[in-house]
């Protein structure tokens, strides 16, 4: 099954691709792997691309969706694949479909904003180990400290309210009309993302089914 998750950032996406991978043995694909993995190893799109970033210019979706045809060309993809931060806005889908990308089918994390916000707005991260907690659901012993290290623990930019707020704010204009698309082709299931992890994976399972 050739599978996209949307959902805006801090919806879990990530984490329900690793364990849909593992459920399905199917490869989740970062176009951003794919991208440096082919300009690493010099193939003719990979080429192309690495002209565009040597520019200081965004790759084309073109060049892009040419590097991801060769990637799911590979045996692994062989029963489908979940694609990871590919699409995100609608003329992105139109040409992965122009492309002759097979999409089967598309599943929205749903989380209303309130809870995005209060999710990302309170992970923490320390300065010096890099381990992470969250003010409401795994905060730390002493505030401010890390459990495991004693470095200064803080709010990744990523994090901050502000910053939260814009990138919500990109993901509603720029991601969230994908949804209607798919729609129209009678291809998104929506899921509502639960508090525990298991009970979005168990929705998400039976999404597939
Ligand atoms: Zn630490």
């Amino acid at each position: 099954m050739n599978l996209i998750l949307l959902g805006a950032p801090g919806a879990g996406k990530g984490t329900q691709a690793e364990v849909i991978c593992a459920a399905k043995g199917i490869p989740a694909i970062s176009t951003g792997n794919i991208l440096r993995e082919a300009v690493k190893n010099g193939t003719e799109s990979g080429l192309k691309a690495k002209k565009y970033m040597d520019a200081g210019e965004l790759v084309p979706d073109e060049v892009v969706i040419g590097i991801l045809k060769d990637r799911i060309s590979e045996p692994d993809c062989k029963d489908g694949f979940i694609l990871d931060g590919f699409p995100r806005t609608v003329p992105q889908a139109e040409a992965l479909e122009s492309m002759g990308v097979r999409i089967d089918r598309v599943v929205e994390i749903y989380v209303p904003d309130e809870k995005i916000a209060k999710r990302l707005g309170g992970r923490r991260v320390c300065e010096a180990c890099g381990n992470s907690y969250h003010v409401d659901y795994k905060p730390t012993k002493v505030e401010g400290v890390c459990d495991a290290c004693g470095g200064r623990v803080v709010t990744r930019k990523d994090d901050e309210p502000a910053t939260v707020l814009e990138r919500l704010r990109v993901y509603h204009e720029k991601t969230a009309p994908l949804k209607d698309f798919y729609e129209a082709r009678g291809k998104l299931k929506t899921v509502v993302g639960q508090e525990a992890v298991e009970d979005t994976t168990r929705l998400m399972l039976a999404a597939l089914e």
